[in-house]
């Protein structure tokens, strides 16, 4: 290999990594912006249920709250899973018994020990590269995860 080979080819893997940096903080940012989205939406269905309930009292009438709530959740469901995602891609956990963000790999909560129920992660067994849990087989040599 000659000498502009070798200095391509390392300006290639360089180029490899900042572009898989650039595409998780791409990601990132996305779910940021989705997440401050959900809450905004959030806030003004709270708002908008407080100032019917207001309404409501004020004026004596029946009013159902029922519709209202029912969206809340699901913005509330939305919130949760693209938290999860983003804490995934952050390689957090986090702690379901104390709410502690645990860093990856860890066995068990720093703050009040409660075991971290499954690892995001898991490693290849023959190349050692870092997996989703739940992976069948390694994204970068094909090994069989067992
Ligand atoms: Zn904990
Ligand atoms: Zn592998």
């Amino acid at each position: 290999m000659s000498f502009i080979d070798k200095l391509s080819s390392g300006v290639n893997e360089a180029g490899n990594t900042i572009s898989q940096k650039a595409r998780e903080i791409s990601e990132q940012t996305k779910l940021t912006g989705e997440i401050n989205k959900n809450r905004a939406r959030r806030d003004e269905l709270i708002r908008q249920l407080g100032e019917s309930y207001y309404q409501a009292k004020q004026s004596g009438t029946e009013a159902n709250f029922d519709e209202l709530v029912h969206e809340i959740s699901l913005v509330d469901g939305i919130l949760a899973k693209v938290t999860e995602s983003l804490n995934q891609l952050k390689g957090i956990v986090i702690c379901e018994k104390c709410g502690t963000e645990i860093s990856k790999g860890s066995a068990f909560c720093p703050s009040c020990g409660t075991p971290v129920k499954e690892p995001t992660v898991i490693r290849c067994p023959k190349c050692s590269a870092e997996l989703a849990a739940g992976s069948r087989f390694c994204v970068y040599c094909g090994a069989k995860i067992e």
